[in-house]
């Protein structure tokens, strides 16, 4: 199964209806909430619910049914997890911004053309930017004002040829996103730091406001934007940097736990950077061909050459080894041990590539920003090493 996102344009008539259609799930939600029912009983009582509230009839029934699923699957995650997070053991009622999504499973939706049509609802303008095939599941998801369709396809697994040659180390910085041992760096994307300003600002100024009042509402409704605004760009930087990768390497070896020693970079940008590697991570996984975690022990530290062991502060940005003389960048350096390791760990021949690092001090780098304004990543080799 697999799940994508697509946005949606509702016209004001039909947006209408999603927000209606959110507000009856709600209140179903909320009926069920405290009862704690199977689901099949409230599939039950959901027949005579009908014939006391007939307005129920203008929902499709099986998207309806979806809600008790959800309050099953609510309840059994509460369960698993209560007791280990000493959380309360309840599910509390939604109120109107908690509740925001419903989902027609196997019946009532249909995706011709550019259109969705959902029953009880209608024709909505969907922005479909890949081909769909055996879709089991829509979900209709409100986030932050914007709406989505969340289609889930049943795809069988697909075989693929994997070509070790054609593997890959990255690792993982902050100064740079990404450096992988071909010695392509990434930037981190300039939006970064320019979102920081502005939320820290919108935070500050919520904090001010009175709870409830207009202005609180409305310096909520900014931050909700600005948050929206940066993990909008963020997933279109890290999708077109994954896609960069599984297109051109069959095995892709990272890291598997980055700890961040970064003490000084600001708690936004961290937050956000920590988010991106996360997603990073889960794309990949699913868009690669074979994703290989490494243990991460000693990666920038170690030498790629001899295995001679050089250790640095975060601040020294080359690798000098006493023993060999190798000499490169720190990052570049980290990757090809990544990409040892990885090769060394699937028992895959660890000549494959050979290895040719920059001997001499006389270095340079030549360092872009990331490019946005093309629909892809238009300067892949964004750090080269001239000489
Ligand atoms: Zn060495």
């Amino acid at each position: 199964m697999r799940n994508y996102r697509f946005r949606l344009y509702p016209t004001k008539r039909i947006e209408q209806k999603l927000e209606e259609t959110l507000d009856g799930c709600r209140w179903l939600y909320n009926y069920f909430c405290d009862k704690n029912m199977s689901e099949f009983d409230m599939n039950y009582v959901l027949v005579e619910l009908k014939i006391q509230h007939p307005w129920l009839y203008n929902y499709h029934s099986k998207m309806l049914q979806m809600v008790g699923k959800q309050l099953t699957a609510a309840r059994r995650a509460l369960r698993t997890s209560g007791v280990t997070r000493n959380r309360s053991s309840r599910l509390y009622q939604k109120k109107h911004e908690d509740f925001n999504s419903f989902t027609y499973n196997q019946t009532g939706f249909r995706i011709k053309g550019d259109e969705l049509w959902l029953s009880k609802i209608g024709l909505i303008k969907i922005i479909l930017h890949r081909r769909l095939i055996n879709i089991k599941q829509v979900t209709v998801v409100r986030n932050a004002g914007k709406w989505y369709a969340l289609v889930t396809c049943d795809k069988k697994q697909i075989f693929h040829f994997i070509n070790p040659r054609k593997s890959v180390g990255i690792d993982a910085g902050i100064t740079k996103f990404v450096h992988d041992s071909e010695n392509h760096g990434f930037e981190n994307p300039q939006f970064l730091n320019q979102m920081i300003k502005p939320l820290r600002r919108s935070q500050r100024r919520l904090s001010r406001r009175i709870k409830g009042s207009h202005n609180y509402t409305k310096a909520k409704k900014r931050m909700v934007d600005l948050h929206s605004k940066i993990k909008n760009k963020r997933n279109d930087f890290l999708h077109k940097l994954s896609t960069y990768y599984s297109e051109r390497y069959d095995i892709i070896f990272l890291e598997r736990l980055r700890i961040l020693n970064m003490v000084k970079n600001h708690r936004f940008a961290r937050l956000i950077l920590d988010a991106g590697w996360g997603t990073f991570k889960i794309m990949l996984k699913y868009k690669a061909k074979k994703l290989v975690e490494v243990e991460p022990a000693y990666t920038s530290v170690d030498c790629s050459r001899c295995g001679h062991s050089v250790p640095k502060e975060l601040a020294v940005r080359m690798h000098r080894c006493d023993v060999c003389g190798l000499t490169l960048d720190r990052d570049y350096n980290a990757a090809l041990n990544i990409l040892q390791r990885g090769l060394r760990a699937a028992c895959l021949p660890q000549d494959l590539r050979e290895v040719t690092p920059v001997e001499n001090n006389d270095w340079s780098m030549k360092q872009e920003a990331y490019d946005f304004s093309q629909g892809q990543l238009t300067n892949p080799y964004s750090i080269k090493t001239l000489r």
